[in-house]
């Protein structure tokens, strides 16, 4: 259809999906949901060597996990191998490439002629223009040889990029590339071209690391005499220290985030705004008004700084954002994975609910709630004892649970309010403050000197297992 846009995200398999190759299919992804084009997804699995086991699930699985659904694909190269080699000859039959048959051997001593002359690697057009019969004798003695571009030896290219504008290359940079290798594979190149053409994709949108590759594509499409997509290279990301971001910045493998508990919903507004901004203050926005809003006449040619920090503190105020019940079943399954193994499994969920709004405003990672609720699953708390007294000493310490203790016993109603009635008069009565006092009961209760709001968790956790635990310390001091 004339002029729909249609936008690919085209991952090789060769490791896990980072956050740049995840950012490139967002913003694919949103400019084809915000045009109402289409978003095709395509696998460039054309270098077998470097190929890597199960990647292709986990980038399936991530873009899956996001929300970033695709409209046509996923498509393989590997399994079009016959239509690039056509390509391939068909450039050879009208001399725009050719076969060449140099040894591996003789490239790299070429090479490392060129790098002891101090010269500009590449290859030497050696077989550029070998006769027809030197090509067929050597084609039958058994040589196989790769098919490479014939690059123009003078002149310039020029690309076009929505981003950033005309970028012109001497064609005497761009040597005379590989298009099809000898083990019958197209490279990157080749494929990539001949993918873009046959899938109608109306703008290339990728990583700024492929604008080099591009004025070869531009020739390509000259040689085959199609017209080529718009391009759009995006910012690099980098890391605080403005080196090339890597995982020494805490960016890693896009699954591990999910692994981590962060919110897919968090992750799409922060990858949004790496490279792109609605208006350069706005930060939080749902996915819906980043589709309303995305353009790439707002993506930005300089690099964007990852800051693992801002993501934090987004995923902090997304999950604030829930509401309770979705807290809770969110955070479920990572109460489920780490708790120690003696609680019971599976995880009462209905009780998980209860706990869930007293320590929602605390987390900003789901992977850090089982560490916030664990207390209130176990039968027991276990601290030094030390901890039960912290400023005071351990006699002032025993007398604070032992009145606790037996004002607790006679409370009826084991609620929030009225176990705070029973208990903060004491606090005058035995003359101390209120933070030293509820802190001997606050560590006797959850094993822990922070923790959430002690007579609404003593609320959840229910008289016998706070009296048991208040009892077990009070035996503790006297021991
Ligand atoms: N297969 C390339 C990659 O892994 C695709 C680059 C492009 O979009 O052209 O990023």
């Amino acid at each position: 259809m004339q002029g729909q846009v249609r936008v690919r995200f085209a991952p090789s398999p060769t490791g896990y999906p980072h956050l740049g190759n995840i950012r490139t299919a967002l913003f694919n992804w949103l400019f084809a949901r915000h045009t109402k084009g289409v978003f095709i997804l395509r696998i460039e699995d054309t270098d077998q060597a470097r190929k890597v086991e199960g990647a292709t699930e986990i980038i399936m699985e991530s873009l899956k996990w996001l929300g970033l659904d695709w409209d046509e694909g996923p498509y393989f190269q590997s399994q079009r191998l016959d239509m690039y080699r056509r390509y391939a000859e068909e450039l050879v039959n009208e001399g725009k490439a050719y076969w060449c048959f140099c040894s591996s051997e003789r490239l790299d001593k070429m090479r490392q002629d060129q790098m002891a002359r101090k010269l500009p690697t590449g290859y030497d057009r050696h077989c550029r223009n070998l006769a027809q019969e030197q090509v067929q004798a050597t084609k039958s003695s058994g040589t196989v040889p790769v098919v490479r571009f014939k690059s123009p030896l003078e002149g310039q290219t020029t690309v076009e990029d929505l981003i950033r504008g005309e970028v012109i290359f001497a064609n005497s940079t761009l040597d005379d590339f590989v298009l099809l290798k000898s083990d019958g594979y197209p490279t990157y190149h080749l494929a990539n071209i001949v993918d873009d053409h046959y899938m109608d994709i109306s703008h290339v949108m990728r990583a700024e690391e492929w604008l080099s590759s591009t004025p070869r594509h531009v020739l390509l499409y000259r040689a085959f005499g199609w017209q080529p997509p718009q391009f759009a290279h995006l910012p690099m990301i980098l890391g605080p220290d403005k080196s090339k971001l890597s995982k020494r910045h805490g960016a890693t493998a896009i699954n591990e985030y999910q692994d981590q508990g962060y919110l897919p919903e968090a992750m799409i507004n922060f990858l949004a705004l790496l490279g792109w901004s609605l208006d350069d203050k706005t930060e939080i926005m749902t996915v819906e008004e980043i589709v309303k809003n995305f353009s790439i006449e707002r993506v930005s040619k300089t690099a964007a700084v990852f800051n693992i920090a801002k993501l934090e503190w987004m995923n902090g105020m997304y999950i604030r954002a829930l509401g309770t019940q979705e807290f809770s079943d969110r955070s479920l399954p990572f109460v489920e994975r780490a708790l120690p193994p003696a609680v019971k499994r599976p995880i009462d969920a209905g009780y998980l609910e209860q706990i869930a709004p007293l320590v929602q405003e605390r987390a900003k990672t789901l992977s850090e709630v089982p560490s916030l609720v664990d207390f209130f699953f176990t039968s027991t708390v276990e601290y030094d004892r030390e901890l039960l007294w912290g400023k005071l000493d351990s006699k002032q310490a025993s007398d604070i649970l032992g009145k606790s203790i037996a004002a607790l016993e006679k409370t009826l109603a084991w609620d929030a309010e009225q176990l705070e009635a029973a208990i903060r008069p004491l606090t005058e009565e035995l003359g101390f403050k209120a933070g030293p006092f509820f802190g001997v009961l606050r560590v006797a209760i959850t094993g822990r000197t922070a923790s959430p709001p002690l007579f609404q968790t003593m609320e959840v956790l229910g008289r016998e297992l706070c009296l048991a635990r208040l009892a077990a310390a009070s035996d503790m001091l006297k021991a």
